[in-house]
């Protein structure tokens, strides 16, 4: 019995010694882990969708490997601002992953699920291709109180307000966000958002904003960002830095020394950039925000009296006329749900088509004729490369896409939502030399984990989530344009979200294992 016993003792240790030990070895590849340092070569192991080991292991001890060779291997990649809210509608998140992003924040410019505690739920059953997290945004939540009208709150709807941005802090937000150039964000006040930033911050909450002006008032506009900061203790992001005014360009060295000046005095504050000289909006932010207060009925009254519209049209023109631009031929259609056939179009084009003509005048009056059917988004090229540049060195921008899910083929979007991330490590890194591979690496890893406070993401070692790309840093590179934005990045072969590969040789693999993401 005994000796029956010895044996199979031996037999179950050399069994026990033939299971590969972990789920996933990455092999040859060299690690660029997040957090700025230079890259080294190591093998990377992944057991429960965590990394458990960083340096020399074999591939056999994985049930299954991967070969890096000539590949970095970087944590995956936060998108901190996106427009992703309906992920569960679009739960393979294509454009995201194949960009490297792993983990998205939802919920920016003040607009997101109202209850954030559902729409959690419903993205965690749903079961998405990504890591997701969401803010609460300021819009709708004064929408659910005080519709579109442009007033201050009463005592009453201030209280209200900041009960939905606690509850919705209580159910799993990461944060609070403003949108404040876009209705009915825009009618309120600082005292307002600074009431409810500290709800948010007193849950620990970040505190971002699309802010009231990007370029002719930009200084002003970062000063009241950052005067939420100073009064509520919040954590602040400005989203989307960029100066959006050729009467302004250059501007962004001031913007950023007023960051620095808030750091240097204990506000934390970070911003988040996309690598592209235009934005992409809705074509009514360029009206003015009294002509859009009240919902579609009350915009369609004013646009059809004449002497209304002639007001409105001045003012449209004065607004160009500050930052440099004389009609609205820098901007471009994305999506006109009325007549697809405008998609792609610029407005000179697009009032061609419309009223057989394209001076400014005709442009104006296209425009008018697009918000009276509702409205379109837009491209609209207005930014300098300088700023971009600029920004981008600034070692406290992280990367974001401002996107939202890109189904294949449907309108003409920003190519930031397929290219951003791919954009930054193949034009600015390896062709411009802006920033370093693995500087540009941290922004889009530690850096915004830390200001999320992700804990488990965002650099690579043992205990952090298994969340990786591999990259080839000789090929990674954007290949939407402009013109054809359906095109996903190239030069990123493999990557993985909590363990699970949802890229495999540059292809979805349909794997759906991201988690919700909660502040820790
Ligand atoms: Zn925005």
């Amino acid at each position: 019995m005994k000796l029956v016993a010895v044996l199979l003792g031996v037999a179950v240790a050399t069994i026990v010694a033939q299971q590969p030990q972990y789920d996933l070895v990455v092999v040859n590849g060299t690690v660029v882990d997040g957090t700025g340092g230079p890259g080294r070569r190591a093998n990377v192991a992944v057991k429960d969708g965590k990394i458990v080991f960083v340096g020399e292991v074999a591939a056999s001890a994985g049930k299954e490997s991967v070969d890096a060779t000539g590949l970095v291997v970087a944590p995956g990649f936060i998108d901190v601002h996106t427009h992703a809210d309906d992920v569960d509608e679009h739960p393979l998140a294509a454009n995201f992953v194949r960009m490297g992003v792993t983990s998205i924040v939802a919920g920016n410019c003040g607009g997101s699920a109202l209850d954030v505690g559902a729409a959690l739920a419903r993205i965690a059953d749903a079961k998405v291709s990504v890591n997701f997290a969401t803010l609460i945004g300021h819009n709708t939540v004064r929408a659910e109180v005080m519709g579109r009208e442009n007033r201050d709150p009463s005592i009453v709807d201030l209280s209200k307000m900041k009960a939905l941005v606690w509850k919705a802090m209580a159910d799993g937000a990461v944060g609070f966000s403003t949108g404040l150039q876009y209705v009915p964000g825009t009618y309120s006040k600082t005292p307002e958002i600074i009431e409810l930033a500290r709800v948010a911050a007193n849950e620990g909450g970040v505190y971002a904003s699309h802010m009231r002006n990007e370029g002719t008032a930009l200084e002003e506009a970062i000063q009241e960002t950052l005067r939420v900061g100073d009064a509520t203790g919040a954590r602040v992001q400005v989203s989307h830095l960029k100066v959006d005014a050729p009467s302004r360009w250059g501007a962004s060295a001031k913007a950023l020394q007023l960051i620095d000046t808030a750091r240097a005095r204990g506000i934390v504050v970070i911003a988040d950039q996309y690598a592209y000289t235009a934005a992409s909006s809705s074509l009514s932010i360029r009206f003015p925000g009294w002509a859009l207060e009240g919902g579609q009925e009350k915009i369609a009254e004013r646009l059809n009296d004449p002497a209304t519209w002639a007001r409105i049209k001045e003012e449209m023109k004065g607004l160009l006329g500050e930052r440099g631009l004389k009609d609205l031929s820098f901007a471009k259609v994305a999506s006109y749900r009325a007549d697809p056939s405008l998609n792609g179009l610029s407005m000179q084009q697009v009032a061609q088509k419309l009223k057989g003509s394209s001076t400014p005048d005709a442009q104006f009056e296209a425009a008018r004729e697009m918000m009276l059917n509702r409205g379109a988004s837009m491209v609209y090229h207005f930014m300098g490369d300088e700023d971009v540049e600029r920004i981008m060195r600034h070692p406290q921008v992280a990367f974001a896409s401002d996107a939202s899910v890109i189904e294949p083929g449907q309108g003409v979007p920003h190519p930031r939502g397929m290219g951003n991330n791919a954009r930054v490590l193949g034009e600015y890194v390896r062709v411009r030399k802006v920033i370093s591979l693995e500087e540009a690496i941290r922004k889009m890893t530690s850096l915004p984990a830390a200001h999320f406070r992700f804990a488990d993401r965002g650099t690579i070692k043992p205990g952090m989530a298994a969340d990786l790309v591999l990259l080839d840093p000789a090929k990674v590179g954007d290949a939407a344009t402009f013109e054809k934005p359906h095109a996903y990045a190239t030069g990123i072969p493999h990557v993985f979200v909590n363990g699970v590969a949802v890229v495999k040789n540059g292809e979805h693999t349909g794997a759906k294992p991201g988690a919700i993401l909660r502040r820790q």
